[in-house]
């Protein structure tokens, strides 16, 4: 028997081990986790591992989770980015607990932490400017030196942080510091800031401060406030835990064993892109893609448009799992999710990317005729869709050569037959290039073929696919490719000089009739080619993107 909170279903990790055991002591009785981004980007796949993780914990464990916007910085953050985050938790199948949260709501009550700490001795009003409170730390060789302002007393030191809170000092001028230990080998407890003036508008607050908390300050009140059980971030802030416990363990109404606790795990790092919130920006900003949505880009948004859908990205979240082992995932991984949910999900159907004419010279009538294809050829329930066949069809250029090469060629060739997918064999006889180098091949069907062998017992190989071309309609490709040229462009001194100049291949062809009404972001598999989904950003013509391939080409790629 499974105790109640055990889920068997998923593999154990370290954080499941450290809840299990909080839950079997009674340390705590539910558990509540937060998802804490700062809203200066959109979301990326990286912020999808720590939303599937906090989500995904409260989920099984019929928890809570909040959304909480990490906004103690008023100068780089944006209303637009707070909308798209949220939108983008949901898209990946989450709610929030209650309404979203802003660290913004606590300014109040990180103030009076702030004077808590103030009148016990704990923290100081330091004027030492940047360069002096640099070289004052010390470095990990060297231990560091009491500041001047260390032991002013409490009650000056009241009235100081009062008066900057007032905006009686410039930027830069002080700052609230921790009095903790110059000499800590954890360089993150030698009297770090708490409080630095800012003379911003803050998109919450607007006006109402010019003192704002540092991070280490605010996240650990932030998730006391909410009872957060389980805060838990990345490695880079496993040094800074001590900070993290040392502001509770110093606040009375924090201080208690149910209090929140810290647990790192590694970031995601994916090969051939980049994640730093600087570098997408840069992106972004200097044009070197679209847009934040831009299909190849590593953000939840950009994924969306590009057809991968929720489940893929929850699947690559629970394969790549949760460990304090820093590594790069191989981007075949995440295609790897994204094919096997699509295979099993999305509809078929055909797309000439690179058409070439072919006139079946035998056909008798002058309308094309309805053939009815398997929508999905595993799953019977997505039943049929029509497609027409006729006098005059599209193949792709690839599928066709003058010459064949050899026996084993299985594609069309002069004096060669091809079964065209869900439909006849036909023979090409012979083709014409015209002045402008358009080939047109005309050939002959066995109209004894449809969905049958041939009843001579000749055998026919080769498959390829094929548009009626009175019914199909005209349609844009973007083959996308991976953005970076090298597995680690975060490596580079400048990475927009790894830059996949071919990230992104623009072609014009023909699809089904029926995908003129294709909704957007519906990932279809175009037989023989790959997945493709209707863009959401073109509002003429049809435009699909090629969310992946059928085969991991990476490998061979690189
Ligand atoms: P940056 O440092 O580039 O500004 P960030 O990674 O700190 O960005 P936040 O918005 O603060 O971005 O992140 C919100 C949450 O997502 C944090 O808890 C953070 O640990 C987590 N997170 C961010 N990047 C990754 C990643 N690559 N893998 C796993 N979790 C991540
Ligand atoms: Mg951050």
């Amino acid at each position: 028997m499974n105790k109640p909170h055990e889920t068997p279903e998923r593999p154990v990790n370290f954080i499941r081990n450290i809840i299990n055991e909080d839950l079997a002591s009674q340390k705590h009785q539910t558990i509540y986790t937060r998802f804490p981004p700062e809203p200066n980007g959109y979301l990326h796949i990286g912020h999808a591992k720590s939303i599937c993780l906090n989500f995904g914990l409260a989920q099984d464990y019929q928890g809570r989770c909040n959304l909480r916007f990490d906004d103690t910085n008023p100068a780089k953050e944006d209303l637009e980015y707070v909308e798209s985050i949220q939108r983008d938790v949901q898209w990946l199948g989450f709610q929030w607990e209650g309404q979203p949260r802003y660290s913004s709501d606590y300014f109040e009550h990180f103030y009076q932490s702030a004077l808590e700490l103030i009148d016990k001795g704990l923290a100081y009003v330091c004027f030492l400017n940047a360069d002096e409170t640099r070289e004052y730390r010390g470095n990990l060789k060297e231990p560091g030196k009491a500041s001047p302002y260390r032991d002013t007393a409490p009650q000056e030191n009241r009235a100081l942080f009062e008066k900057m809170r007032a905006g009686a000092f410039k930027e830069g001028e002080c700052v609230l510091k921790a009095k903790i230990d110059m000499a800590s080998s954890f360089m993150c407890l030698r009297d770090p800031a708490l409080y630095r003036i800012r003379f911003e508008t803050h998109h919450q607050t607007g006006d109402a401060w010019c003192i704002y908390p540092m991070y280490d300050f605010a996240h650990c009140i932030s998730d006391a406030i909410e009872g957060i059980t389980h805060s838990l971030c990345t490695l880079e802030f496993q040094d800074n835990r001590r900070l993290y416990d040392w502001v509770l363990d110093n606040l009375a109404a924090f201080n208690r064993p149910d209090r929140p606790h810290q647990y790192e795990f590694s970031r995601l790092n994916l090969e051939y892109t980049v994640m730093s919130k600087r570098k997408l920006h840069q992106l972004v900003n200097e044009r070197l893609v679209e847009g934040w949505d831009d299909p190849r880009m590593p953000t939840i948004s950009g994924m969306r448009r590009r057809g991968y859908t929720p489940a893929a990205l929850r699947d690559f979240a629970e394969r790549i799992g949760i460990s304090k082992v820093d590594s790069m995932t191989e981007m075949g991984i995440l295609e790897a999710a994204i094919r096997d949910d699509l295979n099993r999900v999305a509809p078929r159907t055909m797309g000439v990317i690179d058409p070439i004419k072919l006139v079946i010279e035998n056909y008798p009538n002058p309308e094309p005729e309805v053939i009815f294809a398997p929508v999905h050829p595993q799953n019977e329930a997505m039943g049929k869709r029509e497609i027409f066949f006729g006098r005059e069809l599209y193949i792709d250029r690839a599928d066709f050569l003058e010459v064949a090469p050899d026996n084993k060629y299985q594609r069309l060739a002069i004096g060669k037959e091809a079964r065209l997918r869900n439909a006849y064999i036909i023979k090409a006889e012979r083709c014409e290039t015209d002045d402008q180098g358009r080939i047109t091949v005309y050939g002959s069907y066995d109209a004894a073929t449809l969905g049958k062998n041939p009843a001579d017992g000749r055998k026919v190989k080769g498959v390829i696919h094929f548009v009626e071309a009175s019914r199909a309609q005209a349609a844009e490709f973007r083959l996308y490719d991976r953005l970076f040229c090298v597995p680690n462009p975060s490596k580079e001194a400048d990475f927009a000089q790894v830059l996949n100049p071919n990230s992104l291949q623009v072609k014009h062809g023909f699809v089904e009739p029926a995908l003129a009404q294709a909704p957007v972001e519906q990932a279809y598999q175009f037989e023989r080619e790959g997945y493709f989904c209707r863009d959401s950003r073109t509002t003429d013509g049809l435009v699909f993107n090629r969310t992946v391939t059928l085969k991991d080409t990476w490998q061979q790629s690189v």
